[in-house]
């Protein structure tokens, strides 16, 4: 629960106003850790608040964003889904059967920044490094 307090903390300081529903989103983003799609946030706290809307959603997602409370993962066309662990660097890897996303630890690839700025001139501000595979549940599926 500390980390939803820490969030809670930090809103405050940024003068965002804390409701239910933004209290609930932001629980779930920090305790479920899957990196979620707006819709999946949606379908499971939509019989918490049967009023809330996928808008409420995004709206509050941004908000989370502007905070830098979440990392917004984007995959051109798909819809985006959204890292609340921020405390870290880490890298991802992610299933080609269900999309299951997971954080793993491995050292911040520092070089390769180096070596963008080096041979492109760019001012470099970050990357991201994704693993594909199949997740452990996706192996036993049968094909
Ligand atoms: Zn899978
Ligand atoms: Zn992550």
């Amino acid at each position: 629960m500390a980390r939803v307090e820490k969030a809670i903390e930090i809103l405050k300081h940024t003068g965002v106003r804390m409701t239910p529903q933004r209290h609930a989103i932001l629980a779930y983003l920090l305790d479920a850790m899957n990196h979620p799609t707006a819709d999946e946030i949606y379908k499971a706290l939509e019989g918490q608040f049967p009023n809330m809307s996928v808008a409420t959603i995004y709206n509050n997602l941004r908000v989370f964003k502007d905070a830098g409370l979440v990392k917004e993962l984007t995959y051109g066309d798909a819809s985006s889904r959204f890292d609340a662990n921020v405390e870290e660097e880490h890298y991802h890897v992610i299933c080609s059967g269900c999309g299951v996303i997971r954080d793993f630890q491995f050292p911040y690839l520092s070089e390769a920044e180096h070596s963008a700025v080096q041979l492109t001139g760019f001012k470099v501000t970050g990357h991201r490094m994704e693993v594909y595979g199949l997740c452990e549940d996706c192996q036993k599926k049968p094909h």
